[in-house]
């Protein structure tokens, strides 16, 4: 039995996902014809009391698109410095918008508004570059999936309001936040400007992310789109899957949290383990002791079959998920006990 625990993206469409996708109408998106397309964008702009959504067909090029509508080149994104669009989406932000990240140093991947305000440059300071926008990431993936504060998410719009910053929340892990907190996905869009939400992560599609903010931001949006190659055909037999995935998985994630909780109280009581981060959803991220070998505890687990990836500094990480079912994790807590 192979386990898994890389990431929440590697699980495959299930039987009823597929059999949603292969039933369902479609047309050119090209030319928004697409009404299973149509029928998403519609439903997720409506979940978060925003005017338009649009399809992508990955999370980075969601994120890149939002960075690219809301900067000029030469201007400046404020982000932590766990960010995904500053360490994990290829430098798009310099490549495609032409900006640099400003980027605090947080606390697993989160921040305060005193901190914002400290990485404004003064806007008549022509020497530094033009502050126009803040990015946050709910939950944080290199943070270990911690799920932010909405008091203090409420305190950085303000911030934005008084400054003229633009606010964009990469939302790839959102489902689980919301999981998590009392807050709706409404509360989210009332305080972002732009939502870029993955379909392809805990929820379980095979492929597909969306944009979400009002109308005047996102006019630009379909084109920018198709200047990065993301402007998709028939794609509604993608899209059916994230409908069929907004109906039937979202409610079960805080099944990934229970596991993810219960490998972390497996994982403390290991004398190889210097340190477990505190797990709030469904990642996992644990600290080998400094005499452990890193690699060779990776070939041990994978030797069992067992899958897990390095985050770097003797950091592991596991994302528990659709397809790591209960027999897995009697397995993987058994295995783990006897280490
Ligand atoms: C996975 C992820 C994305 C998007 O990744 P893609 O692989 O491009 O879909 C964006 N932000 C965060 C925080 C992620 O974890």
């Amino acid at each position: 039995m192979t386990i898994d625990l890389r990431s929440d993206t590697v699980t495959k469409p299930t039987k009823g996902m597929l059999d949603a996708m292969m039933t369902a109408k479609v047309g050119d998106d090209v030319y928004k014809e697409d009404p299973t397309v149509n029928a998403l964008e519609q439903r997720l702009a409506h979940m978060f009391g925003k005017e338009q959504a649009l399809f992508f067909p990955t999370g980075s090029m969601a994120n890149q698109a939002a960075l690219k509508l809301h900067t000029n080149p030469g201007e400046q994104v404020i982000c932590d410095k766990y960010a995904h669009i500053y360490n994990y989406e290829g430098g798009g932000a310099s490549f495609n918008s032409g900006i640099s990240c400003k980027l605090i140093d947080g606390d697993r991947g989160m921040f305060t508004a005193n901190q914002v305000i400290e990485s404004i440059n003064p806007p008549d300071f022509y020497h530094s570059p033009l502050t126009t926008l803040v990015e946050v990431e709910n939950t944080t993936n290199k943070g270990g999936g911690a799920c932010w504060d909405f008091e203090e998410l409420k305190r950085i719009k303000a911030v934005c309001k008084k400054h003229d910053l633009g606010y964009h929340l990469d939302g790839a892990r959102l489902w689980n936040a919301l999981a998590n907190t009392n807050e709706t996905a409404k509360d989210y869009g009332q305080l972002f400007d732009t939502i870029s939400v993955c379909l392809s992560k805990g929820l379980g599609c095979p492929i597909g992310s969306v944009l979400i903010g009002d109308k005047e931001l996102m006019q630009g949006a379909l084109r920018i789109r198709k200047i990065l190659g993301g402007g998709m055909r028939q794609v509604g037999y993608l899209a059916a899957a994230g409908l069929y995935a907004l109906d039937n998985h979202v409610d079960r994630l805080v099944d990934d949290h229970l596991k993810a909780k219960e490998i972390g109280d497996v994982l403390e009581d290991l004398s190889i383990i210097k340190k477990v981060e505190p797990i709030e959803t469904n990642i996992v991220i644990f600290e080998l002791e400094s005499h452990v070998d890193e690699s060779e505890f990776l070939a041990q687990l994978a030797s069992q079959d067992i899958h897990i990836i390095g985050m770097g500094s003797n950091k592991l990480r596991m994302v528990t998920h659709l397809d790591y079912t209960n027999t897995m994790h009697e397995r993987l807590l058994e295995i783990l006990n006897n280490f």
